[in-house]
């Protein structure tokens, strides 16, 4: 009998990327291939790429060209390079001007929502609901990369949560990149960004606003949260990304009445600053962010927040900066993955504004906000997965 085949996946990036990753793996391993220690012996590499800076692609490159030497220099003959991920977004036909030695490209969309997955933890798992965007941040690839927001269909994430009950799994991380807006695409974001100052009530919606669940009374993920949480083995859900926009009232009572819902919650909000909001076309103001925030820590008691934080956005002044350290301090979060801008390419921002903040003002402020936000609370910090 011949030796089966060999694969290695190759992973950069976020937590999106790692579930990708572990649907690839399955597909592979259902089609026959054994799972290589490492890419120097493998007969398939699969890289699954990350945009979300320069710098993720300039590695993705790099590795590259070392893969290329070593195969090179060893006088053996490379696997098949299997390209995938974020990078995508550049068009095939320029990522093969680019990338000679890639044999073939694989659209992250394929994946996203194959129905195994290859999982090497055996207490948590990833399960993806939804993928893409919608939202156009100008600063993000995402929309580009990844395509229009996608939900996953209700009963596909609920057969998957049901399987990794049984299998003895007691915590899960569902993921999309708006997690909480599960089910909504077809809605449209503008009328819900409304919703967010009371101008606009969820009785004002059309009540065929989503595809997979009716929403009267209750958003769909609220209803989807209450669904899985019903699997008596599961005693721990986390959610990731979650917006401003679809963070309801009933997604905040929720969290205040269902323990099995983690107490850290992360929430994005990219700047303290109302301008740079509006530059980054975020669709929000940091009142509207506050008043989120306000409602949590009034329900849920023990809640601890996260964000994400962008410093030195093309015109960031001073005085906005000092707006995103004084929301640091109001919302009091915990945890805070602050990024040194940089133009990522293919992005609006790219597009729009010169990259105009001096590498050293965008450190020290970036030093601010860590010491602000992480530094200070070091002993306080939560499991983040
Ligand atoms: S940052 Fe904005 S554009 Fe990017 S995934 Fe999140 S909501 Fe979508």
């Amino acid at each position: 009998m011949s030796k089966p085949k060999s694969f290695f996946v190759q992973i950069y990036g976020c937590q999106a990327n790692k579930s990708d990753a572990e649907r690839l793996s399955a597909m592979y391993l259902d089609n026959g291939f054994v799972e290589a220690a490492d890419w120097q012996n493998c007969d398939e590499l699969i890289l699954v790429t990350c945009s979300v800076r320069k710098r993720a692609e300039d590695r993705v490159r790099a590795f590259l060209h070392k893969i290329m030497n070593y195969f090179q220099e060893e006088e053996k003959t490379p696997p098949k390079v299997v390209f995938s991920g974020c990078m995508l977004h550049h068009g095939v036909a320029r990522l093969r001007k680019m990338l000679p030695m890639v044999d073939e490209f694989m659209p992250t969309n394929k994946m996203a929502f194959a129905k195994r997955a290859a999982r090497k933890d055996k207490n948590h798992a990833f399960v993806p609901i939804s993928t893409g965007c919608n939202s156009f941040c100008t600063f993000c690839i995402v929309p580009f990369a990844r395509g229009r927001e996608a939900s996953r269909p209700f009963q596909d994430i609920v057969d998957e949560v049901a399987e990794l009950a049984k299998d003895g799994y007691t915590e899960i991380t569902l993921i999309g990149q708006n997690v909480n807006s599960w089910g909504l695409e077809k809605m449209g974001i503008s009328a819900r960004k409304m919703m967010l100052r009371g101008d606009v009530k969820r009785e004002d919606l059309p009540s065929n606003q989503s595809q997979y669940l009716n929403v009267e009374g209750i958003p769909p993920f609220v209803k989807l949260l209450q669904a899985i949480s019903r699997f008596e083995g599961i005693q721990k859900i986390r959610f990731l990304s979650s917006n401003p926009w679809d963070f309801s009232d009933e997604l905040i009572a929720e969290i205040a009445r269902n323990l099995k819902i983690d107490r850290f919650i992360h929430l994005p909000v990219q700047s303290g600053s109302n301008s740079v909001l509006h530059r980054m076309n975020r669709g929000y103001t940091r009142e509207d962010y506050l008043r989120v925030v306000r409602k949590l820590r009034a329900q849920v008691k023990d809640v601890v927040l996260g964000t994400d934080l962008i410093v030195g956005f093309p015109g960031e002044t001073d005085e906005e900066f000092e707006e995103t350290v004084a929301l640091a301090r109001e919302a009091d979060w915990h945890v805070g993955f602050v990024n040194i801008y940089s133009p990522r390419p293919g992005t609006l921002a790219e597009k729009l504004y010169p990259d105009d903040i001096p590498h050293t003002v965008k450190k020290a402020r970036w030093d601010i906000l860590d010491q602000v936000i992480n530094k200070d609370h070091l002993g306080e910090r939560p499991k983040v997965v």
